[in-house]
């Protein structure tokens, strides 16, 4: 059998949001599964709304992911000349004519049809079989082409998410493949790439669907084989609806500056319509090496907002101590903090993986370990009671004394709480709200340890102050 070759074919009029990044993952993981190839290809022809903005949004969320490809991105306005080509030998071969209907015309016809109960079409007045004699071109209207789509018989597909889908050739008119000012139309450009290219599988939203039949006629037309297809189910918000931007339709580079890891996000996505098993949290090695789009559920599927939160503390907790730290750093430097001047992030990220979901969360967490807290009048009063307060000095004077490590630090919490009738969790409390700001911290010696003597000192007086 030939190479399995898919491809990814978004139009650039918005970002790469996450149903289109659901497309570009299944399409990647198929060809990845079966050794092939994935190809992308950018159908900028809607010049009205594709910008390069989009463009760019588009190639660097498929960076993000890791969705590499093959061969691309292709351009289909760099290949008009292509489609012209093609268009020539349709004309040649009588697969396509003409048309000179104005759109007055077939707004006329529009409301004709829709008078008399009918589904609107075009009605093939300018097919040369239908033509009446004396029909000639009007003077200054420039011709759109159109197929010729066979008008008996049926056109079906086995759709690898769907089942057979079999419709028709009277449901579907002649549809225009190349507009008056020569670009060609969705549909056209498509068939035409998809050949080219050798697409051998088509893996697209269900939103295509209706489009299917029509690129069939024109394949097989055109005498070729038709690539396989599968439509993939719709992307809901958890809560069943359309997505909207509420449910995180946005920018897949959104979850990137939000702290996602490009890999939990790859599993989330992943798990939107198919599964392997009852696997819940799995690597990219695992999807591509489990990959089978027979497994792909045709009901929509629900993108869940929070699973993603869970599915990502996953993928942290699986990370080395360094790695972890190394995908914290930009966001702590992001978050203006001087990281040069502190703790390593690795150790910070070694204190932190269990407590923060994302790295965004994480660095919102290590601000003190870079930082000192802002204090708030009287905000920890409950843990700064007179008793506390006066054994603080004590601590000062023992923290000055010790080897700064973790035992010895917890060692003189204790002795300190001892010697002053407290318990060591009073003075932990009161000691995490004046170095930390936050009575919410990992274990007190260990953050100590890491936020540094001369820090910490420093901040148990000037909280004191
Ligand atoms: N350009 C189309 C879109 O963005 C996809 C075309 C296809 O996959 O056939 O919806």
């Amino acid at each position: 059998m030939s190479t399995i070759r898919t491809r990814f074919a978004p139009s650039p009029t918005g970002y790469l949001h996450l149903g289109g990044a659901r497309t570009a993952l299944f399409a990647w993981a198929f060809a990845r599964h079966h050794g092939g190839q994935f190809i992308l290809r950018i159908e900028d022809t809607d010049v009205q709304r594709s910008t390069k903005e989009a463009i760019q949004a588009i190639l660097d969320g498929m960076a993000w992911l890791g969705l590499d490809y093959d061969e691309g991105p292709y351009y289909q306005m760099q290949r008009l000349d292509r489609y012209k080509a093609v268009l020539d030998q349709m004309l040649a071969r009588d697969l396509a004519y003409r048309c000179y209907t104005t759109p007055q015309e077939l707004e006329a016809l529009r409301t004709e049809q829709m008078a008399r109960g009918e589904k609107p079409r075009y009605d093939g007045r300018w097919r040369p079989e239908n033509m009446k004699p004396g029909q000639t071109p009007p003077p200054g209207v420039a011709p759109v082409f159109r197929f010729k789509n066979p008008s008996q018989g049926t056109v079906a597909w086995d759709d690898q998410v769907k089942g057979r889908i079999e419709i028709a050739n009277a449901e579907l008119d002649d549809l225009v493949i190349v507009r008056s000012d020569g670009i060609p139309t969705y549909n056209f450009g498509v068939i035409v790439d998809d050949l080219d290219m050798a697409i051998t599988h088509v893996i697209r939203g269900d939103d295509h669907v209706n489009n299917t039949p029509r690129q069939i006629n024109m394949i097989r037309a055109l005498g070729a084989d038709p690539p396989v297809y599968g439509h993939l189910p719709t992307v809901l918000g958890a809560d069943g609806a359309k997505l909207s931007k509420r449910h995180g339709a946005v920018s897949v580079m959104q979850y990137a500056d939000d702290g996602f890891l490009p890999d939990a996000m790859i599993n989330a996505l992943a798990r939107v319509g198919w599964a392997h098993g009852d696997d819940e949290v799995f690597s990219r090695t695992q999807l591509v090496e489990w990959f089978d789009i027979a497994h792909v559920h045709p009901s929509p599927a629900r993108f869940d907002l929070e699973k993603l939160d869970w599915v990502n503390h996953e993928h942290i907790k699986r990370l080395s101590d360094d790695a972890l730290g190394e995908r914290l750093r930009p966001f702590l430097e992001r978050a203006g903090l001087d990281v040069s001047g502190g703790p390593s992030p690795a150790s910070v990220a070694a204190l932190l993986r269990d407590r923060a979901p994302t790295l965004a969360k994480m660095a919102a967490a290590a601000h003190y370990f870079y930082a000192a807290p802002t204090y708030v009048e009287g905000k920890f009063a409950e843990q700064m009671t007179d008793a506390v307060r006066g054994a603080l000095p004590d601590l000062d004077a023992a923290f000055g004394a010790i080897d700064w490590t973790r035992e010895a630090i917890g060692a003189a919490i204790k002795t300190t709480a001892a010697t002053h009738g407290l318990k060591a969790s009073q003075i932990m409390m009161a000691v995490r709200a004046l170095v930390a700001g936050t009575t919410s911290t990992p274990a007190i010696d260990a953050v100590l340890a890491l936020v540094g003597r001369e820090r910490t000192i420093n901040r148990l007086e000037r909280g004191l102050a």
